[in-house]
């Protein structure tokens, strides 16, 4: 059942799905993998005829209600209009957080604007239309974030800074607020591809002669909604030892007692020669 239907069915209603970056890759598999599974969408990026195309495919296909708002995420404005769509159309439960975009070369040549623009697509853009989403989900008792960031911001060896630095904050972002949340029946979900064959790579002018070999965005998404379904509040559909990522978080929690120190460790108190 879809999100426009009504009338006497028992069953509650699908959500309909907001999905930032429908345009292409991982969010159009998005797109795709929703609507089969009977949610109406509404799709957001800056290509309007590229959605027109995806949309007119899923209502043949699938018979669900689409709906495009064409939208930069870097220009205040624009954000603002997909955030109030968040905040008034009480038919959306879900949003994917998945505009995303990265950036090539080194940090001291990378030219500042594009830094600044990267910064607000993948963190401020994420950021504000959770916010706008969290406040009527809370309010309705349910509801669903689902973050795409990346293993990138595990890796600073990768030499991604910035880009990683964003996914970085995306991946704290949604462990925050799934932990907030949770108890107030909105479930956060962060998602960490690795390596997946989509535009991003040529988009950010990447050496394609240079590229690891490329998750299928089918399956990237497919696993993701794996881990959605079964609630999961961090997933890597690449992480084959899941071992790894609970031993991780282990390492990290078990740090969290020896932060309440009133005095410096040790190591800073001995008077260097
Ligand atoms: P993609 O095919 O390049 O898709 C990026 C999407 O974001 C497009 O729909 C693009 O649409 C939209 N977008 C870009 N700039 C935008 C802007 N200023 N305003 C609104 N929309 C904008 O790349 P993808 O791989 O699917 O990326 C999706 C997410 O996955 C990103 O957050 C990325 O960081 C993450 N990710 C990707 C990989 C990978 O290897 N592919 C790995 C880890 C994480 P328009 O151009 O039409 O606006």
């Amino acid at each position: 059942m879809s999100a426009h239907s009504a009338g006497s069915d028992p069953r509650p209603p699908t959500p309909a799905v907001l999905i930032t970056g429908a345009s292409s890759g991982i969010g159009a598999t998005y797109a795709d993998r929703f609507a089969r599974r009977g949610h109406d969408l509404v799709l957001v990026a800056r290509d309007g005829a590229r959605m027109d195309r995806l949309a007119a495919r899923l209502r043949e296909e699938c018979g669900v209600h689409v709906d495009i708002l064409q939208a930069d995420l870097t220009h205040p404005d624009e954000l603002a209009e997909v955030a109030a769509r968040l905040r008034d159309d009480g038919r959306i439960g879900i949003l994917v957080n998945n505009a995303g975009a990265g950036l090539a070369g080194s940090f001291e040549r990378q030219a500042i604007d594009d830094i600044e623009r990267l910064v607000a697509l993948n963190t401020t853009a994420v950021v504000r239309l959770a916010r706008a989403a969290a406040a009527r989900f809370v309010d309705a008792g349910e509801g669903a974030i689902i973050n795409v960031s990346s293993v990138v911001g595990l890796v600073p060896e990768f030499g991604q800074t910035v880009y990683g630095a964003t996914k970085a904050f995306v991946s704290y972002l949604s462990q925050g607020l799934s932990l907030e949340l949770a108890s107030k029946g909105v479930y956060v979900q962060a998602v960490l591809p690795a390596a997946t064959r989509t535009e991003i790579w040529e988009r950010a002018g990447a050496d394609m002669n240079a590229l690891p070999a490329l998750m299928d965005v089918g399956e990237l998404v497919d696993a993701a909604l794996v881990g959605f379904d079964r609630r999961e509040p961090i997933t890597i559909p690449p992480l084959h030892d899941a071992g790894q990522w609970d031993a991780y978080q282990a390492a990290r929690q078990a740090m969290i007692p020896g932060f309440a120190q009133v005095h410096a460790a040790e190591r800073y108190r001995t008077a260097s020669a």
